[in-house]
C-alpha cells in the first residue's frame, strides 16, 4: 500500500498555521479542533501532527509515542466534550470510505442520538 502524503491538504495547512481553526486540545503529537461543518452538536476532529494519510497508515507506521498521545487525546476530547450519554468515532479512509481530506482524522460526534451507524440498504 502506497501511503503517499499530499502536504497541500487542508489539515496540513491547519497544522502549519496557514488556516485558522477552533482548537479544542493540542498535545505534543496531536491536534483536536471543531469541524467546520458540524453534523452533530459535538463534532470534533482529532488528527496526528505527523504526515499520515489514513487510520491504517497511522496504525502501521506511527511511533509508539504518537499512537499513545493520539488515543490519550481522544480520551481527553471525549471528557472535555461532555458526551457522557454516548458518541460515535468515525475514520473515513480513501475512496470506499469517502475520505475528503487525505490526512488521518477521527471524527468525534455526539450531543444527540446519532441513529444507526449506516442507512439501511
Ligand atoms: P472526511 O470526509 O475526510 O472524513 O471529513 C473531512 C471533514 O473535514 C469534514 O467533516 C469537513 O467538514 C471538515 N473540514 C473540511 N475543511 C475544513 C476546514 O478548513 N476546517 C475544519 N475545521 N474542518 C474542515
Amino acid at each position: 500500500m502506497d501511503f503517499a502524503y499530499d502536504d497541500q491538504n487542508i489539515f496540513a495547512k491547519i497544522l502549519r498555521g496557514e488556516i485558522p481553526n477552533r482548537t479544542v486540545l493540542e498535545t505534543e503529537h496531536t491536534l483536536a479542533f471543531e469541524d467546520i461543518g458540524p453534523q452533530a452538536p459535538v463534532h470534533v476532529l482529532v488528527i496526528p501532527k505527523g504526515p499520515y494519510t489514513s487510520l491504517d497508515h497511522f496504525c502501521q507506521e506511527a511511533g509508539e509515542a504518537e499512537i499513545t498521545d493520539f488515543w490519550r487525546a481522544v480520551g481527553e476530547v471525549c471528557r472535555m466534550s461532555g458526551v457522557e450519554d454516548g458518541f460515535r468515532a468515525i475514520a473515513n479512509a480513501r475512496r470506499d470510505g469517502v475520505q475528503e481530506v487525505p490526512h488521518f482524522h477521527l471524527h468525534i460526534l455526539g450531543g444527540k442520538s446519532l441513529g444507526r451507524m449506516l442507512p439501511a440498504g
